[in-house]
């Protein structure tokens, strides 16, 4: 069955001087019960016909309606089942209309007594769009709007009440009978008036529910303007990590931000890593009249609390230093706490895909009463993550950076090495072709000349297989691979090794006298030998070449601090131009240019010691006063500790 007329138009069409008004959902719900109180604390046996647009609304107040059908039989509840909701004669009488009738879209309350009458009768507005936002606990919709009347008017009210019984026989003919006795008993005339009857109870419950409505509100009102203060943190510090990939400025925001929203005494953030003994202090705010932690440095390995925030990579929110186990335990940190006045504490860690990247702090000091809610700590660890993510973003920004810049340098010295190592492989290919061509072309050559060409094909050939060789260590050292092995040695030996490489590849006799004044007191060197060994025979074997076998080439050694041994390879040969002492460790740099080699060398030599001496850890750098005064080579080395 179905009846599409409202029941809200059909009492209008008899009685159309009433105007309907506009009702929420909470007024009707503050005015139905403010009804229904009434009735509960009145005397009577009234009349009361109650339409429930569906079962579940109904079942929020059917214990209500069990103490209302204790003051009367006259008792009439409908709503649409959706359960078990059938029509039933049991305390009063239910009615289970169809969900298509349009009374599921009507709010009924009709109450006649003899003294006094009342009805809230609404129609749901159409075209009103559910909000989820403004769900109560019940999943209802608070701000539904109804459109029709609430009045105490009797003419009104008998005639809504009539509409009504008349629906209710249509869907329960069985209760006729009832209902006809109901119409005779309270469809008469009583010659009460409304102002006969006390409002008292029906205006204090009205007024307690519109209180009730109203605490709502606000506390609905409190929790958005939570809500609010913490999107318009977390976008803050969001922005402030979006706008700059600048870690410094990102801390500095979060920290300020944080630490005002949170209303801390401190606010502190420092970077630091699992097994790290101790942390710097890098970032703070500081509300007025509170000690300054900045640089100063925290204990990690020794501190409980930091131990578990890190392993656990969770949370600690201490409420009470002074009830807390594990600062009452360590002497350190109760001392700690006492010095920097925190009362409540919270740390919280930074951590990305399980690794620990810092940790952020807040500090409540003696004097201050804020607490943190469980909230606010949801909040923290937020944060705490967008730091996280901001530090990841920013360091693989940089790694980025570093790494095309990288690939920029190493893009132009592949360019200049193609055009360099052409030339030079050129140069000596030439001369060994023309070599040969003669050697074929010309079979009557006298023997000597022979000789001389085959000598210098060979030389050159030499010359080209060096300077291979020099060029694939140089690629090797610059790019990294390359397998260091350092331990501590004696600085001797290597040159030992290095001096006994020259005289096996040189005859002595055209080899300048050569002295080493290293003393046994020196420490011993970290150094990988091997490579200290490859660099000291090129030093001494330029040395040796720069220098007329009557000359001088001198080893010395002396400490430099207590970290670095300064190590002097000295020759009294052709020196170099002071202009050019920088210039001698470019790749290819030869004094004599590349169609002038006296001295049979790469040009690549220098440019090799340099990078060995980078990696092994010290410097080296040459010094000259001038043509024919001789050079000095000096570079350091780091000192092996006891
Ligand atoms: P090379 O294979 O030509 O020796 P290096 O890189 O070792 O290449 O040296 C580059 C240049 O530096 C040499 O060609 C030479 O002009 C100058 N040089 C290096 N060592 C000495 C030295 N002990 N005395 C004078 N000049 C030197």
């Amino acid at each position: 069955m179905k009846i599409s007329i409202p029941v809200l138009e059909a009492v209008l069409r008899v009685i159309p001087q009433v105007r309907p008004q506009i009702y929420f959902k909470s007024s009707l719900t503050a005015l139905s019960h403010a009804i229904e109180d009434q009735v509960l604390a009145g005397s009577e046996s009234p009349l009361v016909i109650a339409s429930f647009q569906r079962e579940r609304f109904y079942r929020q107040e059917a214990n209500r309606y069990r103490r209302i059908a204790d003051r009367s039989d006259q008792v009439y509840v409908l709503a649409a089942p959706e359960t078990d909701f059938t029509n039933t004669s049991g305390l009063y009488e239910t009615i289970a209309f169809d969900p298509s009738d349009s009374l599921s879209q009507e709010w009924h309350l009709v109450v006649i007594a003899e003294r006094y009458t009342s009805c809230l009768i609404c129609q749901e507005r159409k075209g009103h769009v559910q909000n989820p936002k403004s769900m109560d606990v019940q999943g209802v919709d608070q701000s539904r709007v109804f459109e029709g009347v609430w009045t105490f008017d009797r003419q009104f009210n008998y005639r809504a009440a009539e509409i009504l019984m008349d629906r209710i026989l249509a869907y329960r003919p069985e209760l006729a009978a009832k209902i006809a006795r109901a119409k005779s008993k309270y469809f008469v005339e009583t010659g009460f008036q409304f102002s006969d009857v006390d409002p008292g109870p029906f205006v204090e419950r009205l007024v307690t529910y519109l209180q009730a409505g109203q605490y709502k509100l606000l506390k609905t009102y409190r929790s958005i303007t939570i809500q609010e203060r913490k999107e318009r943190l977390v976008n803050s510090i969001t922005a402030a990590i979006r706008e700059s990939l600048n870690l410094d400025d990102i801390f500095r925001v979060a920290v300020q931000e944080l630490g005002q929203a949170m209303d801390a005494c401190r606010c502190l953030f420092y970077r630091c890593q699992l097994n790290e003994p101790i942390a710097k202090i890098q970032y703070e705010f500081l509300a007025p009249d509170t000690l300054s932690l900045a640089d100063h440095v925290w204990g990690l390995q020794d501190g409980p609390l930091f131990q578990f925030t890190a392993q656990k990579a969770e949370w600690i929110w201490i409420d009470d230093v002074q009830t807390n186990a594990m600062i009452a335990a360590q002497p350190s940190l109760k001392a700690l706490v006492e010095r920097w006045k925190i009362v409540r504490w919270l740390i919280v860690p930074v951590s990305y895909q399980g690794r620990l990247l810092g940790i952020v702090e807040l500090h409540y000091c003696v004097g201050c009463n804020k607490t943190l809610l469980p909230e606010d700590l949801e909040l923290v660890g937020a944060i705490a993550h967008q730091i996280g993510v901001a530090l990841i973003q920013a360091e693989a920004y940089t790694h980025l950076d570093e790494l095309n810049q990288q690939l920029e340098a190493l893009e132009r010295t592949r360019s200049n090495l193609i055009a360099i190592t052409g030339h030079e492989l050129r140069t000596p290919l030439s001369t060994i072709q023309v070599c040969l061509e003669s050697l074929m072309d010309e079979p009557d050559m006298p023997l000597e000349l022979r000789q001389v060409m085959l000598d210098t094909a060979f030389t050159d050939a030499e010359r080209m297989r060096r300077l291979v060789q020099d060029f694939l260590l140089l690629s090797r050292l610059e790019s990294g691979r390359v397998e260091w092995n350092p331990e501590a040695i004696p600085l001797n030996e290597c040159i030992d090794l290095a001096l006994s490489h020259i005289r096996s590849r040189q005859n002595c006799a055209h080899l300048p006298h050569i002295t080493s004044h290293i003393t046994q007191e020196l420490p011993l060197v970290r150094v990988d030998g091997e490579w200290l060994v490859e660099m000291l025979a090129k030093l001494l074997d330029n040395a040796c070449k720069f220098t007329e076998p009557k000359g001088q080439v001198c080893i010395e050694a002396i400490s430099k601090g207590s970290q670095m041994l300064e190590v002097t390879i000295s020759d009294t040969g052709r020196g170099i131009d002071p202009n050019r002492l920088e210039t001698v460790f470019d790749r290819f740099y030869q004094e004599e240019g590349a169609l002038r080699r006296t001295a049979g060398g790469t040009g690549l030599g220098l440019a090799i010691c340099r990078q060995i001496i980078n990696r092994l850890g010290g410097e080296i750098w040459a010094e000259s006063e001038g043509r024919n005064l001789g050079s000095q080579f000096h570079f350091t080395l780091p000192v092996a500790e006891i």
